[in-house]
């Protein structure tokens, strides 16, 4: 019989749990918008934006979801025919590296495949290789959603260095923001950018790019710049419709400001550690059931090189499919679909699933999602090794 009735958990990456406090906030009538507490209560949003990211740089805010901040960024930075270089570890980088090309830039595409880093040293000969330094920026995801890898920023930062490389350095912080530890400042990234359905725990719909006076300049003579997705005139808004380029997201403002209070209370490091905790028990429980069953395994074999947000993982064909349906139907948990793990016609693809803890996540709900997920491989018949609710809670219990 089903499980399920009670409140409803969507382990998904993205969008994340919205906490009360920031639905609460939004319950509200709509504001004006021409003065008063909107627009006072706007302008107490970007210091804590700059902070959020590490940077004394510039902010630009946009009504729009990550696709539209990868339209943001290549409309201010480049021109038709500027050559990049993407570095793409899943689904996301390469579909970033689609808009960029369909944008008219030419785009230069190091596949990484869906399972760990850039082979630093073959990227740091091909920046030596572009002798004419015609590649004006190197992009990549912090994290792949649809892989879950990680990749290092500060290690990308050498290689650019170390080939002495004036390329801008663009990171795509989408899935990891608010979660992974990110510093741009402190790693020379010349600009990233963020939605707010993720790590930052407020509905879709508000896109956030910061950029440092190096991409600014960068992109000055950017042709394919539009008026709506400009940065400049968000950035140094000097009248209050300009910051979102007309009418204010009224609702997401009132919510963000909620939870960029609960980012503050709880403090980053606090929040980038429970992150690691609740990942590394999720990793554990993955590593208990494998051991039983070779098909069961994360898909990123180097803890280093795995997202804090987001586990993608292997159980099989068609269980990976079976077992999420089951876990939703009985559980009332729903885990994320596997994302460009396979094509989707290909039969191996029902064998891939994500779990996301990412945001509004606490270590009950980690581990409940967990021992559904324990629940499911039992009632499935799926084999699994032992002790998979053991390591978990032991990554917990000696947090
Ligand atoms: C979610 C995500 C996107 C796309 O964001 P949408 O809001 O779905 O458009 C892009 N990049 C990464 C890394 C993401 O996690």
């Amino acid at each position: 019989m089903t499980l399920a009735q009670g409140r409803p958990y969507a382990a998904i990456p993205g969008p994340s749990v919205l906490p009360d406090r920031v639905l609460r906030a939004m319950q509200r009538p709509a504001p004006n918008i021409y003065e008063g507490e909107i627009v006072e209560l706007s302008a107490t949003l970007w210091p804590d934006l700059r902070a959020l990211a590490g940077t004394k740089g510039h902010v630009a805010a946009y009504v729009c979801n990550g696709h539209g901040l990868w339209e943001a960024t290549t409309a201010n930075l480049f021109s038709r025919g500027d050559a990049v270089l993407v570095l793409a570890s899943g689904r996301f980088g390469l579909a970033w590296a689609g808009h960029l090309r369909a944008m008219g830039v030419a785009v230069q595409l190091m596949d990484c495949g869906i399972s760990s880093n850039p082979d630093w040293a073959a990227l740091e000969q091909r920046l030596r290789d572009d002798r004419a330094r015609t590649i004006r920026a190197v992009l990549t995801t912090h994290v792949d959603t649809a892989s879950s890898v990680k990749t290092d920023i500060p290690r990308l930062r050498q290689a650019l260095d170390a080939a002495g490389h004036p390329a801008l350095l663009g990171v795509d912080c989408i899935a990891s923001m608010g979660c992974d530890v990110f510093r741009m400042d402190d790693w020379g990234v010349d600009f990233a950018f963020a939605a707010s359905q993720k790590g930052l725990m407020t509905p879709a719909g508000m896109g956030f790019v910061w950029f440092n006076a190096r991409a600014e300049a960068a992109g000055q003579q950017a042709d394919l710049r539009t008026p709506y997705w400009a940065w400049g005139p968000r950035a140094h808004a000097t009248e209050f419709w300009q910051l979102w380029h007309g009418t204010v997201p009224t609702h997401h403002v009132y919510a963000l400001r909620e939870a960029l209070d609960m980012i503050g209370e709880e403090g980053l490091p606090a929040i980038w550690r429970r992150h690691a905790i609740l990942a590394r028990s999720v990793w554990a429980a993955f590593e208990a059931w494998g051991a039983g069953n070779p098909r069961i395994r994360l898909n990123v074999p180097d803890p280093g090189h795995r997202a804090h947000a987001v586990t993608a993982a292997r159980i099989g064909a068609p269980d990976g499919a079976r077992l999420r349906a089951w876990v939703e139907a009985e559980t009332g948990v729903t885990l994320g679909v596997g994302l460009g793990m396979e094509s989707p016609e290909d039969p191996q693809a029902s064998g891939f699933l994500r779990v996301a803890h990412m945001g509004h996540v606490n270590a009950h709900m980690t581990l409940g999602a967990l021992a559904a997920m324990q629940a499911g491989l039992e009632a499935l018949g799926i084999p699994h090794g032992p002790g998979a609710m053991a390591a978990a809670t032991r990554v917990v219990a000696q947090a």
